[in-house]
């Protein structure tokens, strides 16, 4: 018979990884976790440049971590060296690439489908992040341009004319990174920065200006459109620069459709909904991490909420 899990866990990131850690530290037996990527931490692999300063407390958030999982600033290697660490040492058990296409609870059971097997479990947990979809802005996006027109950094070369739009840590640490090799102009739509912690507050003042880093704030862009090939940006006062490549950082959407097909219920701003332990209304089915917070998660919070949810499946077994 198939093996039935105490805990299956949907994603392998900060919140999953935490989940898991912590379910071992705290003596359930069976866990699996599954994660759609070929490596744990997708998020943090594919939009966190190389070498980036990771902060614990992300964006000013004072975070106590509660948990065993002693996590601490550094860099994007060092947080995915300490990952691979503690999957390591807890001999977490883990399928990659494959992705979760549904739960639904059966006679008191989960039944888990993932693109490549199914799974049973007494628990789950979806920690499934943000940044799968991320944000789109409400233009047109010309089809002709996808290559040039990206939401994160795979595509970057070097000595290009870049356009990166956003006003949040993400949007920032990308430009000011690449101007060290490119020619970038930073855009927001409003005039000053009100959501940066203050050493990317710093290097932006710092770095405006000077030959290869500049700001258009307090501009939106109106439309889109293929200039021989390359991305004619209309701003909203009238002017157009055409550039190599726009990168957009404007965040990350709740997957919506998959959280409804799993039965998981959405408040009138289409966040899902769950209680002071995380718990769905589904009981045994938890919610961790950035799709577990209306604005703002942090690794750190999502190792907080894994160490919640598992302490509350402990204490209702
Ligand atoms: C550019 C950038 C910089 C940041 N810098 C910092 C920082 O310095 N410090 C900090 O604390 N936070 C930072 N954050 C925020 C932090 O990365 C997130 O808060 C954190 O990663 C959230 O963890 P999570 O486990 O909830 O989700 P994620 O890290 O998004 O992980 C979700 C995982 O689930 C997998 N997944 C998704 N759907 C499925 C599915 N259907 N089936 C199976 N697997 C699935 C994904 O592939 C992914 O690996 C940054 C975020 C960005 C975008």
């Amino acid at each position: 018979m198939q093996q039935i899990y105490d805990l299956v866990i949907i994603g392998g990131g900060p919140g999953g990884i935490g989940a898991a850690v912590e379910a071992k530290v705290l003596g359930l037996k069976h866990i699996m976790m599954i994660e759609k990527g070929d490596n744990h931490s997708q998020t943090i692999r594919k939009f966190y440049k190389d070498n980036k300063r990771v902060d614990k407390n992300y964006k000013g958030q004072e975070i106590e971590l509660q948990g065993s999982i002693d996590f601490r600033d550094g860099t994007k290697e060092s947080t995915l060296n300490y990952f691979d660490s503690l999957l390591d040492r807890g001999e977490i058990d883990s399928a990659f690439n494959a992705e979760v296409e549904s739960i639904v609870k059966e006679d008191g059971e989960f039944r888990i489908v993932t693109t490549k097997a199914g799974y049973r479990a007494k628990h789950v947990i979806v920690a499934i992040g943000t940044m799968g979809k991320p944000n789109k802005p409400d233009y047109t996006l010309p089809l002709s341009l996808k290559e040039r027109i990206n939401f994160n950094l795979d595509k970057c070369s070097q000595n290009e004319k870049l356009l990166i739009v956003g006003g949040g840590n993400s949007a920032v640490e990308y430009a000011i990174e690449l101007s060290k090799t490119n020619n970038v102009t930073l855009n927001y739509r409003r005039d000053t920065f009100s959501r940066l912690n203050e050493i990317n507050l710093e290097l932006i003042q710092e770095y405006n200006g000077q030959e290869k880093l500049r700001l258009r704030l307090g501009m939106d862009i109106v439309s889109i459109e293929n200039e021989n090939g390359l991305v004619k940006v209309n701003f909203s006062d009238g002017y157009y620069t055409i550039y190599d490549r726009v990168i957009y950082a404007i965040g990350g959407t709740t997957p919506v459709d998959f959280l409804r097909k799993c039965g998981i219920t959405l408040d009138n701003d289409g966040k899902p909904e769950f209680d002071e332990n995380f718990e769905t209304k589904t009981k045994g089915l938890y919610l961790a991490g950035d799709i577990a917070v209306k604005s703002g998660g942090s690794i750190a919070i999502a190792l907080n909420h894994a160490y919640h949810i598992v302490s509350h499946i402990l204490k209702s077994n």
